[in-house]
């Protein structure tokens, strides 16, 4: 990560937007094939009841949380009520962890099926994003589904204003987990590289970084596919440009990737301020031999 430092927020921010022009964002080189095979999909179909049972779990872990952490709060509004300054706060503190809960246990429910999905899927080398976002996305409804009948059976309040807030309050969770459910599954998929010729996963290796100024450098040498003048960059030390390499095992096929991180610095209201970014400038599939030439390199100068 380089360090800069700059007299003023609104010079920071230039300074990032020129940055941004000149090394500009690259999409990823490696895009999932939407392949899914039949173990896969057996996987997936069978990770639905799994997912949705692991949902309705960590849903009602969160939501025991969230009123353990409320309690006191809860139960010094009731105490204090009548004879200080403070009731007036308290319920507010009430609300607020109520809030927070609720969008805690739309996560939960939401991240717990994703989870489960993602992990049968990877198992069965499911390359389709769509089908682990919509399987996720269901196992996340039936789990809101299976969480909501736990709680009204163990609740058993009957009380219709109660009901009435449960009922909004688990419509926004069961949105939030929905969404995060269809999110997190479809990127688990598109995240994981993958060689389609070789049925692998790719290995990801840390190459250390590069000074920023060798990136375009760096990134037509590679376009033009001269492979003397890759290596001659790659030996410069350097910070701003961080690299990485994720191999194939078997073929040596490999996604060579460098992201621009820095961090700009400013003092704002007497105080310094930090504004990190990080983003893709870099990413292209080598060949094998290409591939074995770039790690070397890295390796012979940096032991990387
Ligand atoms: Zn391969």
């Amino acid at each position: 990560m380089k360090a800069m430092s700059f007299p003023s927020r609104q010079e920071a921010v230039r300074a990032w937007q020129h940055l941004l022009k000149v090394l500009p964002v690259a999409p990823d080189a490696y895009a999932a094939s939407g392949r899914l095979p039949l173990a896969a999909l057996a996987l997936l179909l069978a990770g639905v009841p799994l997912g949705a049972l692991a949902s309705a779990i960590a849903g009602t872990v969160v939501l025991l949380l969230t009123l353990a952490v409320a309690w006191p709060f809860a139960w010094l509004t009731g105490v204090v009520m009548d004879w200080w300054v403070i009731p007036k706060i308290l319920p507010l503190a009430v609300a607020a962890i109520y809030a927070a809960g609720v969008i805690a246990v739309g996560a939960s429910l939401g991240f717990a099926a994703s989870m489960v999905i993602a992990a049968l899927g990877r198992k069965g080398h499911n390359r389709s994003p769509a089908t682990a976002a919509t399987l996720a996305a269901c196992a996340a409804v039936l789990g809101t589904g299976l969480f909501a009948a736990a709680v009204l059976r163990f609740s058993g309040s009957r009380d219709e204003a109660a009901l009435m807030f449960g009922g909004v309050a688990l419509a926004i969770a069961g949105l939030i987990a929905l969404v995060a459910a269809f999110a997190g599954a479809a990127d688990s998929v598109r995240t994981a590289r993958y060689c389609e010729t070789c049925h692998r996963y790719l290995e990801t290796r840390d190459l250390g970084s590069l000074p920023l100024d060798s990136a375009t450098m760096l990134r037509d040498a590679l376009l033009a596919r001269r492979l003397d003048a890759v290596s001659q960059v790659l030996q410069q030390p350097g910070d701003g440009l961080q690299l990485s390499l994720d191999t194939c095992g078997s073929c040596g096929r490999a996604v060579l990737d460098g992201k621009v991180t820095g961090e700009a610095r400013f003092p704002e209201a007497g105080k310094e301020r930090r504004d990190r970014r990080t983003w893709r400038f870099l990413s292209t599939w080598l060949e094998a031999a290409d591939a074995r030439v770039v790690a070397q390199v890295r390796t012979d100068r940096f032991g990387a």
